[in-house]
């Protein structure tokens, strides 16, 4: 029977829905446990302070009749600041519903997303543009760059679309890349770098404009054990710098 997600105060939070869940991926979940999550517990930086985000009865459904389903199933949390929540949860069990979201891209049928006490679904169109561009960054599984743009204008991008002048747009990229051990391949094109590099480039535009919430879906599902655990060091070595 479906069971509500529950969150620890150190920031776990574990999605069980009662997925039917294939052999496979309980063992990949497992591996997860395994080794992603001791990997962070060793660089859990200091302990959260004031709270960012609230998520209050959070419920997403699709469908109707027969093909109703709660891809997310009135779930309950605060985020603090600086805090590092790791979600898991079997394939299927609503974890990428649960980023959509707090990202603001599709709203909840029931409950709500609050950001410093603001609820998201009475935010303006404008002020939810505004969320999407400054208050959020996503990481996505498949990284998500462009082949035709260079390194760096893949990580400067999203100001361009916020009209940041060009020569602050590169120099904010370039110290990014830099802390990401990348400013190297500022001039590469991102199908020059290997999987883990890409995901630390994907990772850097996410962080360009200064995120309160840095949103990151299976970030490692699409890399090798060591790519993996480079992107996991670096993900917490960022939390670690606050
Ligand atoms: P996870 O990220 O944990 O694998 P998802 O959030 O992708 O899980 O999916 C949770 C459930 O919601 C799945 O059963 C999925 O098929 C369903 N779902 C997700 N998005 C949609 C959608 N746009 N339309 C219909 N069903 C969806």
């Amino acid at each position: 029977m479906p069971t509500k997600p529950s969150i620890s105060t150190e920031a776990f939070l574990e999605l069980t829905q009662g997925t039917a869940i294939d052999p496979l991926l309980q063992q990949l979940e497992q591996q997860t446990r395994r080794t992603f999550l001791p990997a962070l517990a060793e660089h859990m930086g200091p302990p959260a302070k004031g709270e960012l985000f609230r998520v209050e009865n959070l419920t997403k459904s699709y469908g109707t009749g027969a093909a109703y389903r709660e891809a997310v199933k009135g779930a309950s949390f605060a985020v603090h600041q600086g805090e590092y929540v790791v979600i898991v949860g079997p394939s299927g069990s609503g974890k990428s519903t649960l980023l959509t979201l707090l990202a603001g891209l599709e709203p909840p049928s029931r409950g709500a997303v609050s950001v410093q006490g603001n609820r998201l679904d009475a935010f303006t169109e404008e002020a939810l543009a505004w969320y999407h561009r400054s208050v959020v960054g996503l990481v996505f599984q498949n990284f998500n760059l462009l082949d035709s743009l260079s390194v760096l204008d893949n990580v400067a991008f999203p100001l361009l679309l916020s009209g940041v002048p060009a020569a602050e747009r590169e120099a904010r990229a370039l110290e990014l890349l830099d802390s990401f051990g990348l400013a190297e391949f500022a001039g590469f094109s991102p199908n020059q770098l290997s999987g883990g590099q890409q995901q630390r480039v994907a990772i850097a535009r996410a962080l360009v404009h200064n995120p309160l919430l840095l949103l990151v879906d299976e970030p490692t599902g699409n890399l090798d054990s060591k790519s993996a655990q480079t992107v996991t060091q670096s993900l917490a070595e960022l939390h670690k710098r606050g």
